[in-house]
């Protein structure tokens, strides 16, 4: 559950599509470089950064600076190739930057990034690392570097692989208190009423963007009548309408656990994992009238793994869809940046899921079988009938995986009744199943249920 590789790609306006992207490397530092070294030494300064990476300035190529202040001469080792120290009193310029290795000493302190006004969280790094880069010059250098100086270029380093410090913060996101931009966020309204909604208030509460008002199941629909800033909502079960919508100044933005105009309504979790993608995602929509059409303000991909239920998919995708919004508010707030239509002709939509859906149709194919019951998790969760002991018993399939290179045929619905482990042949193949519930008992094993239970086939009749 740990492992997820998530890899966000967000569109957001064009200003700052640099920013998650990975930068080119530079051949030849022209003219224009340099005037681009100056002027980025200069907003440094002025915006009292400690380093600067091109993609923050809108320019996709490998080039930081670093101010002089993060340099100890006692704690950093320079190696030169045939050339003069550079003047550490002045900012360092690192043309292709290499960093191969992040040794494993770490600590952890509390970062900020001028790209991200407004936040800072604690950000475990290598206590002391080595790079390669190139000065304006063209000459190589190797540094190695400790304490805050090590910190601050791997921090830059990340901004040219299109990593930011949001990816890699944990709990401890907080709101720098003397920030002009927290101050400003205020009367924001969060509309969500389920685990997932949880999911990404929990992640919204401890930041500048904190929600004064929630409205979830058990709140009244009742917003005063004035103006708010912006409304966030995530897994939300109610329609909300075009006038509560218009109470906003910048609108609702709306977590959407796919890649829209993908999979639109209230299934696209279980979607996902009943077509076998390999691949979905979670978007930021401007909310409209129409269900999940708004423009786009940002979009997420994120690999399938095929051990998800559609539980954890959502659990994993409103928490990355958190922490885009998170990445996108300052932005979108700051009318940076422009929303973008969804493309109409590639829509398409899911339906509500009832609980009849779980039932499982056992003349299909092992694998069509295996992808329902992992969607089906939490909720309605796959069952079939049985008959026990001449009464026809319920029960439900939490978990199964696919047995390969059996070549046993039976007909579809059937158990291997030698085997100790619960294997049902079906349309094409064998399921192996591992966890199950049989009616009015507690959750159990394939072999438990082997060894409890005299049962011969599964059927999906009642009857
Ligand atoms: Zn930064």
């Amino acid at each position: 559950m740990q492992n997820y590789s998530a890899k966000l790609k967000i569109i957001i306006g064009q200003d700052n599509s640099t920013l998650r992207v990975k930068a080119k490397k530079i051949a030849v530092v022209t003219s224009e470089i340099q005037g681009l070294i100056e002027k980025m030494a200069q907003k440094m300064k002025e915006a009292e950064g400690i380093g600067l990476a091109a993609p923050q300035i809108g320019k996709s190529i490998q080039l930081f600076v670093v101010d002089s202040l993060a340099f100890d001469r006692e704690r950093s080792k320079w190696e030169f190739k045939k050339i003069t120290p550079p003047d550490v009193t002045k900012p360092l310029v690192f043309i292709n930057p290499v960093i191969s290795s992040y040794p494993k000493g770490q600590d952890a302190f509390i970062e900020g990034c001028l790209s991200l006004p407004g936040f800072e969280g604690k950000v475990s790094r290598s206590k002391r690392i080595t790079i390669k880069a190139q000065l304006v010059s063209g000459e190589t250098f190797k540094l190695q570097a400790k304490g805050l100086l090590a910190r601050v270029l791997q921090h830059e380093y990340d901004h040219l692989q299109g990593t930011l410090i949001c990816d890699k913060w944990e709990k401890e996101m907080k709101v720098k208190s003397s920030s002009a931009t927290a101050d400003k966020v205020k009367k924001i309204v969060f509309f969500g009423d389920s685990e997932y909604s949880q999911i990404v208030l929990n992640k919204l509460k401890v930041t500048a963007y904190e929600p004064e008002i929630i409205i979830g199941k058990n709140t009244k629909y009742q917003m005063p009548d004035t103006k708010y800033l912006v409304g966030i909502t995530a897994s939300y079960g109610e329609i909300i309408p075009r006038e509560t919508i218009d109470k906003f100044k910048y609108g609702i933005l709306n977590i959407h656990p796919s890649l829209l105009p993908r999979y639109r309504g209230p299934s696209p979790l279980q979607a996902a994992i009943l077509n076998g993608d390999s691949k979905t995602g979670v978007s930021i929509i401007q909310l409209s009238e129409k269900m999940d059409a708004g423009p786009l303000v940002a979009q997420g991909e994120f690999m399938v793994d095929e051990l998800y239920t559609s539980q954890t998919l959502g659990e994993i995708l409103f928490k990355e869809g958190a922490l885009m919004l998170l990445d996108v508010l300052p932005e979108y707030l700051a009318r940076k940046l422009t929303p973008v239509a969804q493309d109409e002709t590639k829509a398409s939509y899911t339906a509500l899921i009832e609980k009849k859906d779980g039932l499982i149709d056992w003349s299909q194919d092992a694998q069509i079988i295996e992808r329902k019951i992992r969607a089906f998790i939490p909720w309605p969760v796959a069952y079939t009938y049985m008959n026990h002991r001449g009464a026809i018993r319920r029960l439900q399939i939490m978990e199964a995986d696919i047995i390969k290179n059996l070549t046993i045929k039976k007909a579809p619905g059937n158990l291997e009744t030698a085997s100790q482990e619960l294997l049902v042949h079906t349309g094409k193949g064998i399921l192996r199943i591992t966890k199950l519930r049989p009616e009015g008992k507690r959750e159990m094993s394939g072999e438990e249920f082997m060894r409890g239970y005299d049962v011969e086939t599964f059927s999906s009749k009642s009857k």
